[in-house]
């Protein structure tokens, strides 16, 4: 049997001081994960549970350690926000995985942006609509290349920021997370089966807003470097 049509392509990250890969399966995100930010949202941080939307995995952006992409503005928005998030890639999966053995799941880290078109979303939260829309534009995962828990461990603390033509729009620290990562994995893998590439956008500290064309994002966290891009 053949294939009717040309084989999808499937995303593959670049792993940190290797040639090799790491293919990505799905793309989970957590929302309103950072106290400030989900003030800045209009929420009360101490009352949610943890909630989780997806983005096609097709919709990642690679970018590679050192270079300046260009990150395409996608049409029907006129507010398109930048989220800097730190993404944690699974080697494991599992269901209903304990909190306490979570972190074995994990291979590495990557720097990742949340693109959303804010102004589809807030549309789409006061009709009560899914979220697609906003959320899963493509290339709206940008994400730099994969560190290796082998290499860096895992990071629990450390600057999250993002500036845009050199000037800092946001800046938390991966310890103000209101839900640990792996929290999140537990909470998860409750929802849904979770296998061998998926990956997980773990959310934004305060200060989001909107990017335009022309303008340069750099968005970093201490131990993963940073990820450059130029909106075209
Ligand atoms: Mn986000």
């Amino acid at each position: 049997m053949l294939s009717v049509i040309p084989n999808p392509a499937r995303v593959a990250l670049p792993i940190v001081g290797t040639s090799d890969f790491f293919p990505v399966r799905r793309v989970y995100c957590v929302g309103r994960n950072y106290a400030a930010h989900a003030r800045e949202m209009g929420k009360d941080p101490d009352r949610e549970p943890p909630f989780f939307f997806m983005k096609p995995a097709d919709a990642l952006q690679i970018v590679p350690a050192g270079a300046v992409v260009d990150h395409p503005y996608p049409p029907l928005t006129e507010n398109y926000h930048f989220e800097v998030e730190m993404v944690a890639a699974l080697a494991m999966g599992g269901r209903d995985i304990p909190i306490t053995l979570a972190l074995d799941h994990v291979y590495g880290y990557a720097v990742g942006l949340d693109m959303t078109r804010r102004d589809v979303q807030d549309e789409a939260k006061r009709l009560a609509r899914p979220w697609d829309l906003a959320k899963a534009a493509d290339a709206s995962a940008p994400i730099g290349p994969l560190h290796p828990v082998s290499a860096i461990g895992h990071p629990v603390r450390g600057a999250i920021t993002l500036a845009v033509d050199g000037t800092e729009r946001q800046r938390g620290d991966l310890s103000e997370m209101l839900w640990s990562l792996p929290e999140q994995i537990a909470y998860l893998s409750g929802y849904f089966e979770l296998h061998p590439g998926d990956i997980i956008f773990t959310g934004t500290p305060s200060g989001v807003g909107a990017i335009r064309r022309g303008q340069t994002m750099v968005a970093a966290i201490e131990a993963l470097g940073d990820i450059r891009l130029h909106v075209v």
